[in-house]
């Protein structure tokens, strides 16, 4: 099957166009700067992409879309075929992700428009975290935040962390419906997933993606006094958008190492940089304490599983957190960490407790193959 694969975003679309049989990705791209630059619209963006299909796919076409969708809030727990009320529902669930919903529908009803008999499936990025127990999901603050605000933890990146999960089964020969894993997907955002009997137990990102690990430019977790007294006290930041944008843009390795590129850190360190061994530092041990937690809330780990962007490159950083692990009896295998190559590998020692992993994620792979999933099940 042919999936034409979308992000539309609020000034953007990327695709791509993957064929589910081969695992091939037939043709892709990016259509920028919609509003403010020469393409006036979503509708006009997804125009131009029909015609840039016209051309790459010599004569085939698509058979189905597939959208990423941020938020699926507390409604969608897997993907689903596209229809208006789905399309509302997205709009609906805005307050929770007023970045992204609202670009997505536009994104959707610009394709209905174009290509109005072509079914399209909506992927959603909490869909895979909507198994955790309410003990991992509630925040302890009055009811009324949860039940007035949906104030509770959604998680993000479960198209990945489920994706990862499914191939470090796979990897193992295990049954993934019997792996119990943390999986730490390390991308400019991060986030790390206790998987239990192959489903997301808890995971690190909460109501928002600000929470839990040190990222590119996020803080992940801080005590929520920070938040109030930055605001009491600092000048500039007496809004809620201040905040959100100092928090979401200008803090994590970028407020502590200067920059948010893994690579930069890392030589930056090795030359003796304060502020980047720091932000390394900062970083392992967080993540570290989440893997020994989510170790616990599993019933014992199986494996620790890294993937994106700093998960699968980056060997010194694998080295940084796993070196804080030994109470778990986890151990490197440093040259197998230290090989470069695209394919799921093992790079745990040979006495390690536990398995490590690298694994390649793919989340337009895998939002291809959710929507094959939902035609072939109609
Ligand atoms: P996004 O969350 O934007 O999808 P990615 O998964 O592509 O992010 O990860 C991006 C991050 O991966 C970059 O910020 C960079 O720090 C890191 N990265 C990419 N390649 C390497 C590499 N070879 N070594 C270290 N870090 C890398």
């Amino acid at each position: 099957m042919l999936v034409l694969v979308i992000n539309s975003g609020s000034s953007s679309i990327k695709y791509q166009v993957r064929d589910t049989e081969t695992h091939e990705v037939l043709t892709k791209g990016l259509i920028e700067e919609i509003g403010s630059g020469e393409v006036k619209d979503h509708a006009e963006g997804l125009e131009i992409i029909a015609g840039r299909l016209d051309e790459a796919l010599g004569g085939r076409t698509v058979d189905a879309a597939g959208h990423r969708v941020v938020h699926g809030g507390e409604r969608f727990s897997e993907p689903v075929l596209i229809d208006n009320e789905i399309i509302r529902a997205i709009e609906r669930l805005a307050p929770l992700a007023p970045l992204h919903n609202p670009a997505h529908a536009l994104g959707i009803r610009a394709l209905v428009k174009t290509w109005p008999d072509l079914p399209q499936v909506a992927v959603f990025d909490t869909a895979f975290h909507r198994t955790m127990p309410e003990h991992a999901w509630r925040y302890a603050v009055p009811d009324d935040w949860y039940r007035k605000y949906g104030m509770r933890k959604y998680g993000f990146h479960g198209t990945s962390h489920d994706f990862v999960t499914g191939r470090a089964a796979e990897f193992l020969g295990v049954p993934r419906e019997e792996l119990n894993a943390v999986i730490a997907h390390l991308g400019n955002g991060a986030s790390a997933t206790a998987i239990r009997e192959g489903r997301s137990i808890d995971t690190s990102m909460g109501y928002t993606p600000l929470a839990g690990l040190v990222m590119g430019t996020r803080s992940g977790d801080v005590d929520p006094s920070v938040v109030t007294a930055a605001r009491r006290h600092i000048p500039g930041l007496s809004s809620a958008d201040d905040l959100d944008r100092v928090l979401n843009h200008e803090s994590g390795l970028k407020a502590i190492a200067g920059t948010n590129d893994m690579r930069r850190i890392v030589e930056k360190a090795e030359q003796g940089d304060r502020g980047a061994r720091l932000a390394i530092e900062m970083a392992s041990y967080r993540l570290a304490g989440y893997i020994g937690a989510y170790h616990v809330a599993v019933g014992g780990a199986r494996a620790l599983v890294f993937t994106a962007g700093i998960g699968e490159n980056s060997a010194p950083f694998r080295q940084a957190v796993v070196e804080r692990l030994g109470a778990l009896g986890i151990t490197l295998d440093e040259s197998a960490n230290a090989e470069r190559s695209d394919e799921t590998r093992r790079i745990s020692g040979p006495d390690s407790a536990i398995d490590v992993l690298v694994v390649p994620t793919d989340e337009e792979a895998a939002i291809a193959e959710a929507t094959e999933a939902v035609l072939t099940a109609r």
